[in-house]
């Protein structure tokens, strides 16, 4: 028996979104007392997920399956699981993850729960914590089933360090003319931007900032720092800003490193998203606003002056 994790990964580099699930299904493993396997689609690194946990890695290499393919992913999962013995598969919740799993837990039989944000609070019967009714409350599911998928909330658990000795095995999984049926030909994808989801840093905008036409110093200043741009609810609502950039209680979560809030209040909803980020900076002209209070570093300023000469400094690095 063995614990099985998706791995996601883009031009052959997995994403930060592989090591937050190999290190929740390192936990998962550690409560069942077995080991963490992994498999990877076209992935040329491998070594670094032994960092979090997993002991074994099923490397993929197949042009086939170059690009994602929901129908052609579940069928060579349904292999390795069964190639593993598995009894828990563990994926993200990504758009790739939310097509794959249905697909998979039907071949299965399997009960699927998504958007799961802890650890599983019991093992025997196994029930999970996950985010319920568009992430404005939580919910606690009991899976029944002898096969469970379980979709990790992207950012939810974070990426823990679990030094683990991994062997790495080819794995050619049998890809059917039925798994082709649908085929993408081509993905477009807006360069150079870093997602929310993968970011170390994310500058992140509010009504402060007055208008979209402002956007350009937020930018700027995500540029310099390799970090992606988000904002808060209000500011998408007005359509300032595309809604995938909305953070908080009714948007994405966020996990990074530094968050930087620029002309955001603090809103209870809106802090709720970024709380797993490890260091805050807020930047603000009034110093009584809430965000303050769950900061790291506060700059009591105007975003139109603090902004820009901060970008400035940081180039200079
Ligand atoms: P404001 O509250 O208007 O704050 C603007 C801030 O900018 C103020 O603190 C002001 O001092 C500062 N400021 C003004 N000028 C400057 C300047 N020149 N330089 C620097 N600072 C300046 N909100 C979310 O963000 N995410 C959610 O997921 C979310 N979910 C919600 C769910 C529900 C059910 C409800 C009821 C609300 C939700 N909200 C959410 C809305 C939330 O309650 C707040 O209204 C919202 O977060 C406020 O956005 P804001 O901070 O950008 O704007």
């Amino acid at each position: 028996m063995s614990v099985l994790v998706y791995t996601e990964s883009e031009n052959g580099k997995f994403k930060k979104n592989a090591y937050e699930v190999a290190s929740y299904a390192y936990e998962v493993a550690q409560q069942l007392k077995t080991t963490v396997t992994a498999i990877s689609f076209n992935a040329d690194s491998s070594e670094d997920l032994g960092d979090h946990g997993v002991s074994k890695l099923l490397q993929i290499t197949n042009d086939k399956l170059k690009t994602f393919n929901a129908k052609a992913y579940a069928h060579a999962l349904e292999q390795a699981v069964k190639k593993e013995n598995a009894t828990v598969i563990i994926i993200g919740s990504g758009m790739d993850a939310k097509y794959l799993a249905p697909i998979l837990a039907g071949k299965l039989r399997a009960g699927y729960v998504p958007n799961v944000v802890a650890p599983p609070e019991s093992t025997n019967p196994f029930s999970v914590k996950h985010t319920a009714f568009s992430n404005k409350g939580f919910a606690h599911t009991q899976i029944n089933t002898e096969t469970k998928i379980i979709g990790v909330s992207n950012n939810a658990f974070g990426v823990l360090e679990n030094k683990t000795e991994i062997s790495v095995a080819p794995f050619d999984p049998a890809v059917s003319e039925d798994d082709l049926s649908t085929k993408p030909i081509e993905v477009d994808k807006v360069a150079g931007k870093v997602t929310i989801a993968d970011a170390d840093i994310v500058v992140s905008g509010g009504r402060g900032l007055k208008g979209p036409e402002n956007w350009g110093m937020i930018e700027d200043l995500a540029e310099v720092l390799g970090a992606a741009t988000a904002c808060s609810k209000p500011v998408s609502d007005m359509g300032w800003r595309p809604h995938g950039e909305h953070v908080g209680q009714t948007g994405k979560p966020v996990a990074s490193n530094l968050y930087i809030a620029i002309g955001i209040s603090g809103a209870i909803q809106h802090l709720a998203g970024v709380s797993a980020s490890k260091t805050k900076l807020v930047i603000n002209t009034d110093p009584e606003a809430p965000f303050f209070k769950a900061a790291d570093y506060g700059i009591v300023g105007d975003a139109f002056e603090v902004v820009p000469k901060l970008t400035e400094k940081l180039k200079e690095f």
